[in-house]
């Protein structure tokens, strides 16, 4: 139960025990550090968070977080331009950058949306894509939304492979360790035709 007379205390807390795997415990210690270190922290903390909702927002050409139309992926010149990987959130593509694993581009595919479908395709067009990586965790789910995407790219010609080695079943690529990741990319599995 909260204490009576430190509401703004309180808010606080919630907030952080809102977050995603911050507990009450916590959420509780991190409101106390916020309000007893020193001020400015607390601020910048603010700043930045205010900062990234303003400012952070998809890559209109393969949904990445970016500050940008296009993120900074997009207009590398440097990447490896006939490679795509399909990742299905936008957060899986700051995982697979981390982990130096891999250097071309990505399209993050959450739902099978015609828009979206279009977005891709326009996409493999525009680069003259030759293959397309799935690093989707395995489920059923994943299976057939790579089985329907390839129905429906069947004829741009591309190589469809998909991730392999090291990553264990109905996992998030979130919670794989970085060198189980650079194998299963390094040791992706061509998807027979
Ligand atoms: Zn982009």
């Amino acid at each position: 139960m909260a204490i009576k007379g430190i509401e703004k205390f309180n808010n606080l807390v919630e907030s952080f025990a809102s977050l995603p795997t911050i507990g009450k415990k916590t959420a509780i210690r991190l409101a106390y550090y916020i309000c007893t270190s020193n001020h400015l922290e607390g601020m910048k903390l603010a700043h930045n968070i205010e900062n990234a909702l303003r400012f952070i927002k998809p890559c209109t050409q393969c949904g990445a977080l970016s500050e940008n139309e296009l993120c900074d992926i997009c207009t590398d010149e440097n990447r490896q331009k006939d490679l795509i990987c399909i990742i299905q959130s936008p957060k899986d593509v700051l995982i697979l950058e981390e982990s130096n694993s891999y250097n071309g581009f990505y399209f993050v595919l959450e739902n099978l949306e015609e828009e979206k479908i279009q977005k891709l395709i326009s996409m493999i067009k525009k680069n003259n894509t030759k293959e397309l990586i799935f690093a989707f965790t395995h489920s059923i789910n994943s299976d057939t939304m790579i089985f329907f995407i390839e129905e429906k790219l069947k004829n741009l010609n591309l190589k469809f492979s998909k991730i392999a080695q090291g990553i264990p079943s109905g996992v998030n690529l979130e919670n794989v360790d970085f060198i189980s990741l650079h194998q299963a990319i390094n040791f992706r599995t061509n998807i027979e035709n």
